[in-house]
């Protein structure tokens, strides 16, 4: 969604030394008038080379998770706590994550939503925004690894299901 109002924030950290290394700057895609939003950590290797967030390996086992529910991918607004890939995929460093902070700010102002999902712990911190539900759950990746948190993420996206139905 590169509308005028992320124009700025835009051109504000695409100097940024992440971004340097970085084919695309990767924002949020989906339903602009979406009850729930989606927040990862950053994009992968894939996200980096489409464009998009959430279309590689991660993306699609939560691709998954959100059809057993019946959860409609375009119905939501999915995006990222920091918009480029870093080195060797290693977690955003704080000061990365509160230089990028802006843009997702700004994106939740645009969006609205009703309810936060916040994916692994980078997103975990995203501050909280009076109105608005967050729901802190596991990264897909880790849910893809690991039996115990696969098991944890697929009952917390069960439990959501009841808020799918879009706002539009
Ligand atoms: N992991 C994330 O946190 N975000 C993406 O967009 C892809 C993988």
């Amino acid at each position: 969604m590169k509308t005028n109002s992320l124009r700025s924030e835009i051109n504000r950290i695409k100097n940024h030394p992440l971004c340097k290394i970085s084919r695309n700057i990767v924002i949020g895609e989906g339903n602009k008038k979406a009850k729930i939003m989606i927040i990862g950590q950053n994009p992968g290797e894939e996200e980096d080379k489409t464009g998009r967030p959430f279309v590689g390996k991660s993306g699609k086992f939560l691709n998954k998770v959100l059809e057993k529910n019946k959860i409609k991918r375009e119905s939501l607004y999915i995006t990222n706590v920091v918009n480029c890939k870093t080195p060797e995929n290693r977690k955003p460093t704080k000061k990365e994550i509160e230089f990028f902070m802006p843009l997702l700010l700004k994106q939740i102002s645009m969006i609205k939503p009703k309810i936060i999902i916040l994916l692994g712990d980078v997103a975990w911190h995203v501050p909280r925004i009076k109105g608005i539900k967050y729901f802190e759950i596991y990264h897909p990746a880790a849910a893809m690894r690991f039996a115990k948190f696969r098991k944890r993420f697929e009952s917390d996206f069960k439990k959501l299901k009841i808020y799918r139905n879009d706002r539009t």
